[in-house]
C-alpha cells in the first residue's frame, strides 16, 4: 500500500454514516405485509362502520394541543416537537390526533352535516419521549372519531370495532374501561382525591407531589414505588359520578356484554389527556391464559366539551379511539402471526441474453396490465437461478425466452408442478397463460 491510499483509507474512515434520529424508525421492505394488513384491517374496519377518511396536516399551531390535550399533561409539558417555523409561528408536530380531528370539525363547519360525524385517521404522532421496547419518538397510530352525538352506542361500537379488527389480525385482546364522568362530578371527586393523598404526602414520590397539585387525578395510574398499596384505599371516582354518567356507563357496558367483548372495570383508569370525559378505555394485549401485557395497543374516550371549548358549538359530544400501528404489529409477532414477505405470483419470467432482456421489458408489461400477478428478475442471468426463484414463490408458470425465441417470436411457457414445457407465438402468449391460469 503506498502512502495515497494509506491517507484514503484514514479519510473513509472518519467519514461518519448518517443515522436515523433516536426513536425514529424506518419500515424496511420484509415488515411491509404487516403494515399493509394493519392498513387493511383499519381501513376495512373503518368503512364498513361508514366512518370517512380524514387526512391531516403534520403540523399544527401549537395553541391548539395547550388548549385541548392540556398545559399540564405530559404530552403537553415535556414530548412535543414545537419550534418556530421560518414566520416566527408557534408549531408543533402533532403529538396525537383528536385535537386536530375537532378542530378540522369546526373549520369545516361539520355541524351542519348529519350527526355524528365519523371519521377516521391513519398517520405519524411525535413524542418525544424515551424511547424503550414499543415507544417510539415518531409512531403512528389509526384513529376513530364520531363526534355530535352523546349516545352510549356509541361508545360500545367504537370498542366493538377495535376488538374485531384485532381478532381479525390475529391479536387477542382485552378493554379496560371506567367512566371519570363530567368536569362538575369530577371537580369534587379531585377535592376528596386530593385530601386523601394529602395523609400521605410525605410517601409520594416527587413526581407524584407534583401532580397532586397539578394534576391530581394522575396519580391513579402513577406507576411510582408504593402507589400500588396507597392507591387500593383511595376514593373511586365510580362513587362520585353523577347520575347521567352512572347510567350512561352501565349502557356501554350492557351493551359490551351483549357483544360479547372481553373487558375488565378498571377504578384507576383515568388516561393522562385533560379533554376526557365519561367513558375512557384502554386496550390490552391478553395471552392465551388472559393475562394482560404491560404495553397498550390503544385507547380512548368521551370528550364530550372539547368541542366546545375550542370555539365550537355548546353541547357537542363526541368520542375517540386510537390504536398503535406499531404496538399492534409487536403483538402480531407476538401472538405467532407470520404473513408471506413476497406477493402471491402466478408466472415469474426468466430471460437470457441481452435480446431476450430487452424484449422482456415490453413482454412483462403485457402481463402485468393485463392483471396478470408476474414477477420478473431481470437483474439475473442464469437461468437455473431464475427458475428457483419461480420456485420459491410458488409461481404456477414460469416464462422462458432466450436469444433463439427472441428471432422465431416464440416463448416457452413451462408448467412449474409437471416441468412441461410449450413453445407458443409471442402475440397468444398473453391470452394462453390466462386460459391456463383461469382453467386450473
Ligand atoms: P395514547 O392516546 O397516548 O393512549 O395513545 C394511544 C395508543 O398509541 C397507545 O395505546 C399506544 O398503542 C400508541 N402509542 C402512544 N405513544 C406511543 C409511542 N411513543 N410509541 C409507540 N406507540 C405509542
Amino acid at each position: 500500500m503506498n502512502a495515497q491510499s494509506d491517507k484514503e483509507e484514514v479519510v473513509k474512515k472518519k467519514i461518519k454514516t448518517p443515522q436515523s434520529l433516536r426513536g425514529f424508525k424506518d419500515v424496511v421492505p420484509e415488515h411491509e405485509a404487516y403494515w399493509n394488513a394493519v392498513e387493511d384491517a383499519a381501513r376495512n374496519v373503518a368503512t364498513d362502520y361508514s366512518f370517512g377518511r380524514i387526512r391531516l396536516p403534520i403540523l399544527e399551531p401549537t395553541t391548539l394541543f395547550e388548549r385541548s390535550v392540556g398545559k399540564a399533561t405530559d404530552i403537553v409539558e415535556k414530548e412535543m416537537y414545537t419550534f418556530k417555523d421560518p414566520s416566527e409561528a408557534r408549531v408543533t408536530m402533532r403529538p396525537e390526533a383528536t385535537a386536530s380531528v375537532a378542530r378540522a370539525y369546526i373549520e369545516h363547519g361539520m355541524l351542519n352535516k348529519p350527526q355524528p360525524v365519523k371519521m377516521w385517521y391513519f398517520g405519524q404522532m411525535f413524542r418525544h419521549d424515551r424511547p424503550q421496547a414499543g415507544r417510539y419518538r415518531q409512531f403512528h397510530q389509526f384513529g376513530l372519531e364520531a363526534i355530535g352525538s352523546a349516545d352510549p352506542i356509541l361508545d360500545a361500537q367504537m370498542i366493538i370495532m377495535a376488538h374485531r379488527m384485532l381478532q381479525g389480525l390475529g391479536v387477542k385482546s382485552k378493554f379496560l374501561i371506567n367512566s371519570i364522568g363530567t368536569e362538575d362530578s369530577r371537580r369534587e371527586y379531585i377535592m376528596e382525591l386530593v385530601s386523601y393523598f394529602k395523609q400521605f404526602r410525605k410517601k409520594l414520590s416527587d413526581v407524584d407531589k407534583k401532580r397532586l397539585t397539578k394534576n391530581p387525578l394522575r396519580l391513579l395510574d402513577s406507576k411510582e414505588e408504593g402507589m400500588a398499596e396507597l392507591k387500593a384505599d383511595a376514593p373511586q371516582i365510580l362513587d362520585w359520578l353523577d347520575e347521567d354518567s352512572k347510567q350512561h356507563f352501565m349502557t356501554v357496558i350492557e351493551y359490551l356484554d351483549e357483544a360479547e367483548v372481553p373487558y375488565e372495570l378498571d377504578p384507576f383508569l383515568v388516561r393522562g389527556l385533560d379533554y376526557y370525559t365519561r367513558t375512557v378505555f384502554e386496550i390490552v394485549q391478553v395471552d392465551d391464559e388472559g393475562v394482560k401485557s404491560q404495553n397498550a395497543l390503544g385507547g380512548g374516550g368521551r370528550y364530550d366539551t372539547l368541542i366546545e371549548q375550542l370555539g365550537g358549538r355548546e353541547d357537542t359530544h363526541a368520542i375517540g379511539l386510537a390504536m398503535g400501528v406499531e404496538r399492534i404489529i409487536r403483538a402480531m409477532k407476538n401472538q405467532g402471526v407470520v404473513l408471506p414477505k413476497d406477493r402471491e405470483i402466478d408466472v415469474f419470467f426468466c430471460q437470457l441474453g441481452d435480446a431476450a432482456r430487452r424484449k422482456g421489458l415490453v413482454v412483462f408489461e403485457e402481463f402485468r396490465t393485463a392483471g396478470v400477478k408476474i414477477a420478473e428478475a431481470f437483474g439475473k442471468g442464469s437461468l437455473k437461478t431464475q427458475l428457483e426463484m419461480a420456485d420459491k414463490r410458488k409461481s404456477k408458470i414460469a416464462l422462458i425466452l432466450g436469444q433463439k425465441e427472441v428471432l422465431d417470436g416464440t416463448i416457452i411457457i413451462r408448467d412449474m408442478e409437471s416441468g412441461g414445457q410449450e413453445i407458443v407465438n409471442m402475440d397468444k402468449v398473453v391470452d394462453l397463460v390466462q386460459k391456463q391460469l383461469g382453467g386450473k
